[in-house]
């Protein structure tokens, strides 16, 4: 491990003041990052602890929920307006990891974990652009299962891994940061970047840009949501394929949904395109095949990869299905 420094911020300025150092890092839980510093994968010259910063989850009057960043992954999904409103979120984050991991982990660090390609963690004996710009990508003709099929390029096909993150793509959650030149806000799917040529540079973010809270809007039907993730072991083990979604039915008819992918590409995968092709449609499973296909069609597999794309649909399928006879027995109850 390369030697670091290590100071703990006491609130918001006095952490972004600190993480305006050209190599330093903000320190969540530690459970993505000490690994990579172990590694040296990751090189920080000092480290920013943020976890003593907002941890609590604000419920506002208009139904949306505010989680400050230092929430523990365990503290999210068990919180009551979460379990109620947005179980899709507490489905993801308990899909996740393992509970002492969860323990541990952070909002703002499971938004920003690194992605788990074997040859991005393989730095003595693999290529990696995400690693070292320019030196080439083993994962492109190597052992590729787990890796991306849409939006990939020739110099990167890594996968992003977090399941909450697909659940809050679904949600249309809102990212809030604060850096060295004031506040913003990011969808979270803006927050992320396609690899194209650049694949180290993995979000929008600003040199020493604190993410300070995730915002939930409030969803009329996000209580009618669910998240699916398919997996090689049934715990402790990242999707091959997740999904996120919710439905809102008008009698047999889809007034809204929501739906995202994991496992599928550099970035949680909002499926917009399936979104579109089913509002205002028959809620049938005909139809929802059909809105898969429309998001699967511009996937392109690897040597290894082929069986995500029919997993991907299949899975969106019976996701629908399950939440479409859920939601109209719940309208006949
Ligand atoms: C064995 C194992 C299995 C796992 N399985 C899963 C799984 O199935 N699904 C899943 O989703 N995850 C899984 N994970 C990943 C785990 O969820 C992440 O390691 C965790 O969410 C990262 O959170 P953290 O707070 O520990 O982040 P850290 O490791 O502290 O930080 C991660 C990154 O986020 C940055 N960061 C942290 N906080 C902030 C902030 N507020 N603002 C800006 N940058 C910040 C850090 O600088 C660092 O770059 C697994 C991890 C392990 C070790």
């Amino acid at each position: 491990m390369t030697p670091f420094t290590f100071a703990r911020a006491g609130d918001v300025s006095e952490a972004v003041r600190l993480g305006a150092h050209a190599r330093s890092k903000y320190l969540g839980g530690g459970t993505n990052l000490v690994d990579l510093m172990r590694e040296t994968i990751e090189r920080p010259d000092a480290l920013v602890d943020v976890t003593g910063l907002s941890s609590t989850i604000e419920e506002h009057d208009d139904g949306s929920l505010l989680i400050g960043a230092a929430a523990r992954n365990t503290a999210v999904a068990e919180h009551r307006a979460v379990r109620v409103r947005f179980p899709v979120l507490s489905r993801a984050i308990v899909a996740g990891a393992s509970a002492q991991i969860r323990n541990m982990a952070t909002v703002g660090g499971n938004l920003l974990q690194r992605t788990r390609c074997t040859y991005f963690y393989d730095d003595e004996g693999s290529r990696c652009n995400k690693r070292t710009p320019g030196q080439g990508c083993d994962a492109v003709d190597g052992f590729n299962r787990i890796h991306a099929i849409l939006g990939a390029s020739s110099s990167c096909v890594a996968t992003h891994p977090s399941d909450l993150c697909v659940a809050l793509a679904a949600l249309g959650a809102v990212v809030h940061l604060q850096g060295a030149g004031g506040a913003r806000t990011l969808l979270l799917t803006d927050l992320y970047r396609l690899p194209e040529d650049h694949p180290g540079h993995e979000t929008m973010l600003q040199p020493g840009e604190l993410i300070t809270a995730v915002e939930l809007p409030a969803l009329s039907f996000g209580a009618d949501s669910v998240y699916r993730k398919v997996r090689d072991r049934s715990s402790y083990a990242f999707a091959l394929i997740s999904v996120a979604a919710a439905i809102e039915l008008d009698g047999d008819t889809v007034k809204d949904v929501r739906l995202a992918l994991g496992g599928v590409a550099h970035k949680p995968w909002r499926a917009w395109k399936a979104e579109s092709a089913l509002k205002g449609q028959p809620a049938s499973a005909k139809n929802f095949h059909a809105a898969a296909a429309a998001e699967l069609a511009d996937a392109k597999p690897l040597r290894d990869n082929g069986f995500k794309i029919d997993l991907a649909q299949r899975t969106i399928v019976a996701v629908l299905n399950g939440l479409a006879e859920q939601a109209s027995k719940g309208a006949s109850a």
